[in-house]
């Protein structure tokens, strides 16, 4: 269900493994993308399992409707009824409201500045390397008042160098972005390490480093792996923020006129949709 989970200073950080759902092989078992052939109730199922299981509502986890690039969106409640906006990163000042991203194989990043209360997500393959989706989403944080030498940041499970083969042009191509990137796998081929190449990319940018991410999606049996089934499930990432009085459902704290919040940072603003309990689709 959940493989990791780190609490750092009120910013919580989780990243899924592929059991404890409810979907059919080849999604077997907690498949929490929709767009990729499983039964839409199941990937439901599977999402308000995962969000029982981090003590989130399921309304307040957003999705996207990630297509490789390096947009980013403002995010302060539920997408409207029209659907996850097609996007790789998002970022919010909003407590309590949780950031998704889908992987299997990809790199999610996960960052937040606990201090200025902003949080961030983005959906790094080779493709959002190259494009600059990481530090798209740290110039959106900063102009949300994020400081980058203060961002925490955790890279989750993704395909490691040593597996992810790929014809030495685009290697090259790759490693005159990010030279980092550069790989050779274990059989003497050429090669990308996308989690190397974000890493590098996050300290160009202050970011404090990162531990290095421990799993390879292609090598483990507990996560999703799109080189290795094809036809596969997505793994979720989650980042959000502890409000004030710790809580983590932004419609609780929004409602009372008694909170224990001591500062108003930003005005409210009303979630769009956050009544209809949906987050889009992705
Ligand atoms: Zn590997």
């Amino acid at each position: 269900m959940i493989g990791q989970h780190d609490l750092v200073s009120g910013a919580h950080f989780a990243f899924t493994d592929r059991w404890g759902g409810v979907s059919a092989a080849p999604y077997d078992e907690l498949n929490l993308g929709g767009a990729v052939g499983d039964d839409p109730g199941a990937v439901r199922a599977n999402r308000e399992l995962a969000a029982k299981a981090l003590g989130l509502e399921p309304a307040a986890v957003v999705w996207m409707n990630q297509v490789h690039g390096r947009d980013v969106a403002v995010v302060r409640g539920p997408w409207e009824d029209d659907g996850a906006s097609c996007v790789d990163a998002i970022v919010t000042d909003r407590p309590g409201l949780a950031l998704a991203v889908l992987t299997a194989d990809c790199v999610p990043v996960l960052l937040a500045d606990p201090v200025a209360g902003v949080a961030g997500a983005a959906h790094a393959g080779r493709p959002g390397l190259v494009a600059g989706v990481v530090p798209a989403v740290v110039e959106e944080m900063a102009s949300l008042g994020a400081d980058p030498t203060r961002v925490v940041a955790r890279v989750g499970p993704s395909v490691c160098g040593g597996c992810y083969e790929v014809p030495e042009r685009m290697r090259e191509e790759v490693a005159a972005v990010v030279p980092e990137a550069y790989a050779t796998t274990r059989r003497g081929t050429p090669a990308v390490d996308v989690a190397a190449g974000v890493l590098a990319q996050l300290a160009r940018l202050g970011v404090p480093e990162p531990p290095r991410p421990t799993v390879c999606t292609l090598e483990s049996d507990d996560h999703y792996s799109y080189r290795r089934e094809k036809i596969t499930g997505r793994l979720a990432s989650y980042v959000w923020l502890d409000g004030a009085d710790g809580s983590t459902n932004p419609d609780e704290r929004d409602g009372s006129g008694e909170s224990g919040r001591t500062e108003d940072r930003t005005a409210p603003v009303d979630g769009a949709g956050a009544a209809d309990g949906k987050s889009g689709s992705d």
